[in-house]
């Protein structure tokens, strides 16, 4: 079986270079350990940080082994008993074609009826990033004005659905006309496509009466449309900075100084830090999934050798949805 290593640390975009698909032999498996062949392989925009040798969240990726990430996939082989052969799993040793590992590090999919490759977008990390980012970190509530970036990808446009069946206003921002049309297609009261025109300018038209939350995916400039637009005891949940993963280039905020006067919160987070509460993640996307309220898109690229391709549309906006590699 194959897998992806990193073959050299990127300085700036990756390079096809800077990854290389070896064959693995086929481990034996230890005592509860289960073989899994994968099906669908995630390809997220904090993988980036971990092709860096620094230290942060999550340890670096090590030059010359197979690299991780989240993966759905079928249990081949098991010495594990609640774990037989045949079932579906998910589990984080992506980018490759075989994992062995033990059962603790597998989960079992959720009883939702969604397609098993939802459960590495909408009902999981990303959706569940919304979700807590949403409602708990950002505190949106009813009746708000909420402002989100990247909103036509995996993370962005669960906020805009889970901010709509909550009653709020949404201003989602996306690049080109066909993601910004597909935004509002998921219910966005407004969506600013940001590589038309200046997003400070457009998000201070598209809201005159300002932003109660902002949901950062982006960084740079998003950031400071939000800044300038936040209303008073704006919150805003930063999630991500996109803008910046490649080439590490300080941010200049021109509206920082509005936080003082509009008593702005700006809170970062991390998903796992809200895994306790991820059984009312799954009630509730349960039930809007049940009532037909959730839409979603993957952009699926085939076979093992796209997967540097697929990581690398993240940062072109190759992807509308969730960006996924099926094997
Ligand atoms: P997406 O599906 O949103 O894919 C990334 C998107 O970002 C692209 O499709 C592109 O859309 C947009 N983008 C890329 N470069 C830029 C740029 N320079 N300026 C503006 N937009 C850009 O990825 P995810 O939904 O998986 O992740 C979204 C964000 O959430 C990321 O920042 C990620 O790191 C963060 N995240 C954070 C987590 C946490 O625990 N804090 C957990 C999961 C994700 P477009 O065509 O519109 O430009």
């Amino acid at each position: 079986p194959r897998a992806w290593t990193l073959r050299a640390r990127p300085s700036g975009m990756p390079q096809h270079s800077d990854f290389e698909l070896i064959e693995q032999p086929s481990a034996p498996l230890g005592e509860n350990e289960v073989r899994i062949a994968n099906r669908w392989l995630s390809v997220d925009p904090y993988m980036r940080g971990r092709m860096n040798d620094v230290k942060s969240y999550v340890p670096p990726f090590a030059l010359g082994e197979p690299m991780q990430g989240g993966a759905i996939g079928e249990v081949v082989e098991s010495r594990a008993a609640d774990l037989p052969v045949g079932t579906k799993v998910q589990h984080m040793l992506g980018w490759r074609e075989e994992a062995v590992l033990p059962a603790a590090q597998v989960q079992k999919l959720p009883p939702i009826d969604v397609p098993e490759e939802a459960f590495l977008g909408q009902l999981g990390m990303p959706g569940m990033t919304a979700y807590f980012g949403l409602l708990d970190v950002a505190q949106a509530k009813e009746g708000e004005v909420v402002f989100v970036s990247a909103a036509a990808g995996a993370v962005g446009s669960t906020v805009v659905q889970i901010a709509k069946a909550k009653g709020m206003t949404v201003i989602g921002s996306a690049g080109g006309a066909a993601k910004a049309e597909w935004v509002k297609s998921l219910g966005a009261d407004k969506v600013i496509d940001y590589k038309a025109g200046n997003v400070v300018q457009a998000l201070a038209d598209a809201a005159p009466e300002g932003i109660d939350v902002y949901f950062d995916n982006v960084g740079g400039d998003h950031l400071d449309a939000a800044l300038l637009a936040a209303r008073l005891h704006a919150r805003f949940a930063i999630c991500g900075m996109i803008d910046i993963y490649n080439d590490g280039k300080p941010q200049s905020l021109k509206y920082l100084a509005k936080v003082i006067g509009a008593r702005i919160t700006i809170k970062g987070f991390l998903v796992g830090d809200h895994l306790a509460q991820v059984a009312d993640f799954y009630a509730d996307m349960g039930r809007w999934q049940a009532e037909g309220r959730l839409r979603r898109e993957e952009t699926v690229f085939d076979g093992i050798e796209a997967t540097p391709d697929a990581f690398l549309g993240l940062f072109t906006g190759g992807n509308t949805g969730k960006m996924l590699v099926k094997l």
